[in-house]
């Protein structure tokens, strides 16, 4: 007998019919002589609706509270869920991540797991039941208090509990039937891919691939936790990650697995940097006390007559006006000039293992964009991975040029997307 988990997020659970048709599908796992471990995030979008509500009595919500008031989300839809199996005539019981056993850091509202120790979901699943587990959420080793993993943070939730249960599988039951080679909302043409690499998978995810979350896919990597990504609307076969092929099917690692887009960050560019050793050094200095997260750099030649450069970055959205304080404070520390914030960006990746050994793929990728008239205006690249900046309104142009120029396009238009609002 197996023991499988799965996932379900919220647009699958998103009403009392959602709820039911999930219910169903648990038990036909369960018949098929699993023993079955559900994760279940909160319907639709319940977690943002308690986001406003706590921001309409408090401009800053203290960590601690924030954390209780979101994972009652999960508390709703696990229970519903357990209730709706035993009306199938299925014995189930609903836990909360601290009753199963998901022991955190202390870090209020982005907690890391730092242990699993699921004793009362093994009894429960001994005693036939189907176990169904809060996620998102855990208990803080040190305080005993309630912490949440961070948005969209159920799928890691799952995939801590497989490695925890050692599960055959974790499946994440979502909106879309896989991960594709390029977001469905954007590449009506876009395949389902039917195996990719972890490695493929997480810089998918660091370039803005949005179907698992990067913290996700590293700790499926780190305890080699097989993952099915499938629909929960459809019956379909959906996309393995994984570290090697799995079953029967000979699948050849793809040369390109796929385009990614982000339109979450934002560049902020250094005018007039003298161009001696240091200055980098404390422009990155400043932002990392400031505990922001960069993404890509680049400096400019320095202007002969002058001696001065510019050195712009990237980072998310929501850390700019921060970063901007931040540089401003050490103006006269570091010497620079003045700074940019452009927020009208976007950012455009190319990813797969393959163009480590086939030559052209940069060249074919730049020209792809050259012949959709799109201007890059900052690159960088990794082994499996080649991103540009572009305007933000170029994107959705940029990604279906490069999707076609990859012959990533597929006859037919496949991909599905089956719910959720994309909040
Ligand atoms: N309900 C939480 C969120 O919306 C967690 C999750 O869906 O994974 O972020
Ligand atoms: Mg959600």
């Amino acid at each position: 007998m197996g023991l499988v988990v799965q996932k379900y997020g919220g647009s699958s659970v998103a009403d009392a019919e959602g709820i039911k048709r999930v219910a169903k599908r648990i038990v036909e796992a369960k018949k098929n002589g699993n023993q079955v471990v559900v994760v279940v995030s909160a319907m639709g979008d319940t977690t943002d609706e308690l986001i406003d509500l706590a921001e309409q009595v408090s401009p800053m919500p203290a960590g601690r509270e924030f954390d209780m008031l979101l994972t009652a989300g999960e508390r709703i839809s696990m229970a519903l869920l357990a209730m709706a199996i035993k009306n199938l005539g299925h014995e189930a019981q609903s836990f909360t991540g601290s009753q199963a056993g998901v022991i955190t850091d202390s870090v209020h509202n982005k907690a890391r797991i730092i242990d699993v120790t699921p004793g009362r979901i093994r009894t429960a699943l001994d005693e036939g039941n189907i176990a169904i587990v809060a996620g998102f959420q855990g208990v803080s080793q040190d305080k005993k208090d309630i912490t949440t993993l961070g948005r969209g943070g159920s799928d890691t939730t799952a995939v801590a509990l497989a490695a925890a249960l050692d599960a055959e599988v974790c499946e994440i039951y979502t909106d879309v039937d896989g991960v594709f080679t390029a977001d469905p909302r954007v590449v009506k043409k876009a395949k389902k891919i039917e195996w990719i690499s972890f490695e493929d998978m997480l810089e998918l995810a660091a370039s803005g691939s949005k179907v698992l979350l990067h913290r996700c896919v590293e700790y499926a990597r780190r305890y080699n936790i097989p993952i099915h990504v499938r629909s929960s609307f459809s019956g379909l076969q959906g996309t393995w990650v994984s570290s090697e092929p799995i079953g029967d099917k000979k699948v050849e690692q793809a040369i390109i697995s796929g385009v990614a887009h982000d339109t979450s960050e934002a560049k902020i560019t250094v005018v007039g940097v003298p161009d001696k050793p240091g200055e980098a050094a404390a422009i990155f200095r400043t932002i990392a006390d400031a505990e922001i997260n960069i993404d890509m750099v680049v400096q400019n030649v320095s202007a002969a007559s002058t001696g001065l450069t510019d050195i712009s970055f990237t980072l998310p959205k929501t850390e700019g006006r921060k970063a901007i304080d931040a540089l401003e404070k050490n103006r006269s520390g570091i010497g620079f000039d003045s700074l940019r914030y452009d927020d009208q960006i976007g950012k455009i990746s190319l990813v797969g293992a393959g163009m480590k050994t086939n030559p052209g793929v940069t060249a074919a990728f730049f020209e792809a964009l050259s012949n959709a008239g799109v201007n890059i205006e900052l690159i960088s690249t990794s082994e499996i991975r080649i991103s540009v900046v572009t305007r933000a309104d170029d994107v959705p142009e940029a990604v279906r040029a490069v999707h076609t120029a990859f012959g990533l396009d597929s006859d037919s238009d496949e991909a599905v997307v089956y719910g959720g609002t994309g909040r």
